[in-house]
């Protein structure tokens, strides 16, 4: 079989679903392909912010339905170790996903609205001058627009040159919910050196995980299994993934053949501060399809997603501050009974950017003047 495209995306999680979405909703023609067959496992704490919510919401064009998450809360909890520091009330909510679901759930809106799937093709091969995407049974897919949505390991790193100690890793375990009787956002930090631990409740379970800058010989199992036994929780019994995610290094697409974007977690784009990739998968994977049938699709994509690329430039920046170890113990001390900072930095940089990481003095000096 041969078949041209407008769009070859290549990965069908959100970034690589939510382009394609876009796409069909331009009249365009794009053809997913996945190594891997939906419903599948991805290693992810599915925490959703009001930003990304808005955006699920755009591609759905309608309301999410309630059964897209497995929880909502309205509480975050900091904690250093086991001392609890602040238990802050939100003003919006966090949703939360079990990502085999989510994932899914967008990949058959994206069938159900006309797309091409071709899953469970982890063996295929790219001819960039042909513009020719060659599938495990000789099929032949010819494309205008090549797209890499295929997560932090992608296929692209043989351009843009990204290495695993750019990244972050990240291990997880799901405990029941009655071992950790949690309803709130829990972060942990005094564990790793520049991240964080994290349980939030998924359901009749509790997603707990820890992600940190990617050492070689890390013991990251061996960390969250400590956390686990603080707690009293068996850790010998509890299974343990653990995956790649950005952080902090956007992918350099300056070098790229014209045709070729790179969106989500394949070009570096998470939060350096947070870990927080949907956001920026589902945004980038729309300005790119918008971008997919311009005459010159890797400058308007560039240029449109020039403020995500600012985030992460100037996210790192920031990151380092945070967990310089004097910055760390005056951050602590801040927050240690201190629920309204809390509050408003979640309003105001993990629910929505209302500012930059350039700015982060302008928003403690509004913090100031909102008492
Ligand atoms: C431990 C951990 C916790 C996290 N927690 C959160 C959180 O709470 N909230 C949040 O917003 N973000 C979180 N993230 C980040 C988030 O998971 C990612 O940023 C997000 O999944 C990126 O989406 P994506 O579509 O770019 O990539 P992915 O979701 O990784 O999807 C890539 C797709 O490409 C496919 N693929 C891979 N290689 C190939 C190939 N060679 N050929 C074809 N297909 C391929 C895969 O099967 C997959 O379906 C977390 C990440 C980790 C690791």
């Amino acid at each position: 079989m041969e078949r041209t495209f407008d769009a070859v995306i290549i990965g069908g999680g959100p970034a690589g679903a939510a382009c394609g979405i876009t796409l069909l909703k331009q009249n365009a023609e794009p053809c997913i392909i996945d190594k891997a067959v939906f419903p599948r496992h991805k290693t992810c704490a599915g925490l959703v912010t009001a930003k990304t919510y808005a955006l699920i919401r755009e591609l759905l064009d309608k309301e999410p339905p309630e059964e897209l998450f497995c929880n909502r809360s309205s509480e975050v909890r900091l904690y250093h170790r086991t001392q609890l520091l602040t238990d802050a009330p939100l003003d919006r909510p966090v949703r939360l996903v079990s990502r085999s679901h989510f994932d899914n759930a967008l990949i058959n809106a994206y069938r159900a609205a006309g797309g091409t799937l071709r899953e469970g093709e982890g063996d295929i091969t790219i001819d960039y001058d042909q513009k020719r995407v060659t599938l495990s049974n000789g099929d032949i897919l010819y494309y205008r627009s090549l797209v890499f949505a295929d997560g932090a390991l992608s296929l692209s790193r043989r351009f843009t040159g990204i290495k695993n100690t750019d990244l972050a890793f990240g291990i997880e375990a799901y405990i029941p919910h009655r071992l950790m009787p949690i309803d709130s956002v829990n972060l942990y930090f005094g564990y790793l050196d520049s991240g964080y631990v994290w349980a939030f409740p998924h359901g009749d379970t509790v997603c707990v995980g820890a992600a940190d800058r990617f050492q070689k010989g890390e013991g990251y199992r061996e960390i969250l299994s400590a956390f686990l036994k603080e707690r009293g929780i068996e850790p010998e019994e509890t299974r343990y993934i653990g995956a790649f995610l950005p952080y902090g290094k956007a992918a350099n697409q300056q070098g790229l053949p014209q045709d070729v974007l790179l969106i989500g977690d394949a070009a570096g784009l998470t939060d350096p501060i947070s870990g927080e990739g949907l956001y920026m998968a589902m945004a980038s994977g729309i300005h790119a399809a918008k971008a997919a049938t311009q005459p010159q699709p890797k400058e308007a994509y560039l240029n449109s997603i020039a403020p995500l690329l600012r985030t992460v430039r100037d996210g790192v920046k920031a990151q380092r501050t945070f967990y310089a170890p004097l910055f760390h113990r005056v951050f602590l001390n801040r927050v240690k009974g201190n629920r309204r900072v809390v509050t408003f930095f979640f309003e105001n940089m993990v629910h929505e950017y209302r500012y930059g990481y350039h700015d982060l003095q302008r928003l403690y000096r509004d913090y100031k003047q909102s008492k």
